[in-house]
């Protein structure tokens, strides 16, 4: 890797990309093929984001891999056969890792650095971006592939720097082994991660304790080996298949809902009900169409969850612990599990409500709550992440007065369409707050956003612009647009990492866009075509596009 020697001029890209997940891979991919000098930054070792990081046991994809995939190469889809209907983390891992050799991306990436300034100069349009290697490079157009969930949330527990065991996160689990055959184990943290982890480290721990702040609704994946007919079919016609996904609401296959649950009567509720727990995983979230808004059917679909709890978990205490009946099924993200209420049956399983015996602190020899000392050789954390924001400050972007991407954000995200931000001229957002993001299949919205910024980036080359952002008027509208779809949804109302809650008055404010990717997609299509209205274009000489960025790839990249 070379740094710029003293005196040398920052190299110039057309784009520079932060983050290799997979928004990042497709990202260089696509702007390389468009033409332009590209360079991808990444801070791990590998590419791979959130798939190189989250390799906790366990770790495992919640939408089907038919649909976890990029679409773009007809070929790349045929080649590629997922072993499982949810593909676990070393083969996602795989998959990407073969996706950058293939198409020779890795030579425009450079590993193990980290973004630690990109700062826009209004004087010749381009941000001057720094790293942490001391190389600095200026690029006409900056690319924020750093997910919406990649900041993990640290544990600040008192005493934990005494804890002489080891302790791990979920989110940067490390790359060397991490012992826990045999050991005694602590989970604290109940979301996505922590479910998963639960039923796999259980296995192997002598001893494992689950700390359960909010008891989640966990519904079964019913994972198994691929339908390898279902993936043949789909990729003899690759383009009908992505043309599908573009019309659903997930960006993925879900069943079909059953429509009002009061169009039912109980025995015809339960068999419905029975059929997506059946079919299992995010189904769950769209049994009836009017689960997400009415609280009857909401407690309909809950109560369903909760009995099966009871029929599952044996210990009627350990049970009572884990049923969620503190917010509406679907509020927040449900967790998708396999055998996770099972586990509890396990006798090395121990689940600790930490409501009633609250965590004090870290020992060095474990966990000291109010009513116990338990001693711990592993104390593994899944506290979820400082979603939205939390890479983007990371990456310290500022404008041309050095006010931070963020800093106006107090009242929630303020984006249009979550892929771009006032302000802040040809910095595009992948999968940002007031897109679908989080909501929706990653990777094919991921995709989405990399060819629409592609596609506004192929209409300023046309046109000889050279800086675009959104109007005023035009975030407003858009956020007001959100705002509006959000309005009805019990899951507005429930504290979670998808909603923001206003100090000041504390009005809430949901990030991702509740309309479904299939709108999303209708919508910024209609934009385009219509010459993207909301879009602020500027254009002068000292912007123009560079190409000699792709000469200097050579020396910086791996
Ligand atoms: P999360 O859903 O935010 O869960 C964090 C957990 O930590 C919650 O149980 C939370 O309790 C608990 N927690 C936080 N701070 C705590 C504290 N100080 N003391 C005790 N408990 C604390 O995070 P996550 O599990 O990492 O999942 C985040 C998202 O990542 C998921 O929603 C999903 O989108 C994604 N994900 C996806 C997959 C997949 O595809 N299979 C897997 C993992 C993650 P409270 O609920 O009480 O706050």
């Amino acid at each position: 890797m070379s740094s710029n020697p003293p005196g040398v001029e920052p190299i110039p890209f057309d784009v520079i990309v932060i983050g290799a997940g997979m928004g990042g891979i497709y990202s260089v991919k696509k702007f390389r093929d468009q033409g332009l000098s590209v360079l991808g930054i990444e801070g791990a070792e590998d590419v791979g984001g959130v798939w190189f990081h989250n390799r906790y046991p366990g770790a495992r994809v919640d939408i089907e891999s038919i649909a976890y995939a990029y679409f773009f190469d007809p070929d790349l889809y045929k080649e590629w056969h997922w072993t499982e209907r949810y593909a676990a983390q070393p083969d996602i891992l795989a998959y990407l890792q073969h996706v950058a050799d293939r198409y020779d991306l890795r030579r425009h990436i450079q590993l193990a650095t980290w973004v630690t300034s990109a700062k826009w100069d209004a004087a010749t349009h381009r941000y001057l971006v720094t790293t942490d290697r001391g190389d600095q490079y200026s690029t006409r157009f900056l690319v924020m592939a750093t997910g919406q969930l990649s900041k993990a949330r640290k544990p600040n527990f008192p005493g934990l720097d005494d804890f002489t065991g080891r302790w791990v996160q979920t989110s940067h689990w490390p790359s060397d082994p991490v012992e826990l055959e045999g050991k005694r184990v602590a989970i604290i943290g109940t979301g996505s991660s922590g479910v998963q982890a639960t039923s796999e480290i259980a296995k192997i721990a002598s001893q494992l304790t689950v700390f359960q702040r909010t008891a989640n609704y966990v519904i079964p994946a019913q994972n198994g080996p691929m339908d390898q007919e279902q993936h043949a079919n789909i990729a003899s016609d690759v383009k009908s298949y992505w043309d599908y996904l573009q019309g659903e609401a997930g960006g993925s296959y879900f069943p079909a809902d059953a429509g009002l649950a009061a169009n039912y009567g109980p025995e015809e509720q339960r068999r419905i009900l029975d059929e997506h727990w059946a079919f299992g995983g995010h189904a769950f979230n769209r049994v009836f169409s009017d689960q997400g808004v009415n609280m009857e059917t909401n407690t309909l679909v809950a109560e369903y969850v909760r009995n099966k709890i009871r029929e599952i978990v044996k210990d009627p205490e350990t049970a009572n612990t884990l049923l969620p009946n503190t917010y509406p099924i679907g509020s927040k993200r449900i967790g998708v599990g396999t055998d996770y209420y099972e586990t509890f049956n396990r006798d090395n399983v121990t689940l600790i409500d930490i409501n009633k015996d609250p965590i004090e602190r870290i020992t060095a020899t474990g966990v000291k709550t109010s009513t116990q000392e338990l001693e711990f050789d592993v104390i593994v954390f899944a506290l979820g992440f400082t979603a939205f924001t939390g890479s983007l400050d990371q990456a310290n972007i500022q404008n041309e007065n050095g006010k931070h991407l963020t800093e106006a954000w107090d009242r929630g995200a303020s984006t249009y369409l979550g892929l771009m931000t006032g302000g802040f001229p040809n910095l595009f957002l992948l999968t940002g707050p007031g897109s679908p993001s989080v909501l929706a299949n990653m990777i094919v919205a991921n995709v989405q956003h990399v060819d629409y910024a592609a596609d506004i980036i192929a209409f300023m080359d046309e046109h000889g612009y050279d800086t675009v952002q959104p109007t005023r008027e035009a975030i407003d509208s858009w956020l007001a647009h959100v705002a509006e779809i959000s309005e009805p949804l019990l899951r507005r109302q429930v504290d979670n990492y998808m909603v923001h809650v206003n100090k000041d008055d504390g009005s809430r404010i949901f990030q991702p866009y509740p309309a479904g990717y299939n709108a999303y997609v209708k919508r910024t299509t209609e934009i385009q075509q219509a010459g993207y209205p909301g879009f602020d274009f500027g254009s002068s000489e000292i912007g123009s596009r560079s190409n000699d960025g792709a000469v200097a790839i050579a020396g910086v990249a791996k």
